[in-house]
């Protein structure tokens, strides 16, 4: 499904990713952890498209086709979400509204019929109630005044919507109470969990892997993994600390 090789990429002439590979097959879920400042955000932003962040080498493959060569908003299109540490706020614009846009935006760019308000509605309740929000939360504006747990489930309520193959989720898991932690992990097993889904979950904290089995557990550290493991490595990490595992 995403095939990275030896990507290098750089911020303002300052190199982050230095040959960083890393093959996700469909079905899986693959953790990343790393030391502060190791490039894990870096990666999903350049996953993502987002201006600013610029590939000096290597490629990217996803589902066959050059994702670099894509346009962000392409990108969603053929299924990739990311998933934000900081979700932005939206004054004025309710999450039905920017999720309706969202999901018909990207199902015109596939020349698929956009849904109706009708349509929309019964999907989005569907959703939501898999992270176990209710439809008045949903009506009012984009994270405005939400705590972070909410803004967490409430972005889980739009990969629900967006229904991605590949979600790549940057420390969806900082700032979460035990219980709100719970919801999330259930709810991304519900939305990707399957056969044809993948999942690349990039966190400080073993507790998320509680919820969401890794089958594969990388460290990456300085702009490339620098080991690579089963669910083991991320308790092996939480026991002994970066310093020991990577020695
Ligand atoms: P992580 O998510 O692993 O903590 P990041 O990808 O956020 O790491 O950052 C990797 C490195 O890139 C850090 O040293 C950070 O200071 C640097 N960096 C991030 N954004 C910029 C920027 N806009 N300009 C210069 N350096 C940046
Ligand atoms: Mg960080
Ligand atoms: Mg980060």
């Amino acid at each position: 499904m995403l095939i990275i090789d030896s990507l290098h990429a750089e911020i303002d002439g300052k190199k982050i990713l230095n040959g960083l590979s890393l093959t996700v097959n469909a079905g899986e879920v693959h953790a990343i952890m790393g030391p502060n400042g190791a490039g894990k955000s870096t990666l999903a932003y350049v996953l993502g498209g987002r201006p600013g962040y610029e590939v000096t080498g290597g490629s990217v493959t996803f589902a066959g086709q050059d994702l670099l060569a894509m346009e962000p908003h392409e990108r969603a299109a053929v299924g990739l979400f990311l998933g934000f540490q900081y979700p932005v706020e939206i004054p004025g614009v309710s999450n039905v509204q920017f999720l309706r846009e969202a999901l018909n935006a990207q199902r015109i760019q596939r020349g698929e019929e956009p849904l109706t308000g009708g349509e929309f509605l019964k999907l989005a309740k569907e959703k939501a109630a898999l992270l176990r929000m209710d439809m008045e939360m949903l009506k009012r504006q984009v994270n405005v005044g939400f705590s972070g747990g909410e803004k967490k489930r409430a972005e889980m309520v739009q990969m629900g919507i967006l229904n991605p193959s590949l979600a790549i989720l940057d420390e969806t898991d900082s700032g979460l109470d035990i219980d709100a932690l719970r919801v999330v992990g259930e709810g991304i097993n519900a939305i990707m969990r399957a056969p044809d889904k993948a999942v690349v979950l990039i966190t400080h904290y073993q507790r998320l892997l509680d919820y969401v089995k890794p089958d594969q557990v990388h460290i990456l550290a300085k702009g490339r993994i620098v080991k690579s493991g089963g669910p083991e490595l991320a308790l092996e990490l939480e026991r002994e600390g970066y310093d020991e595992v990577m020695a």
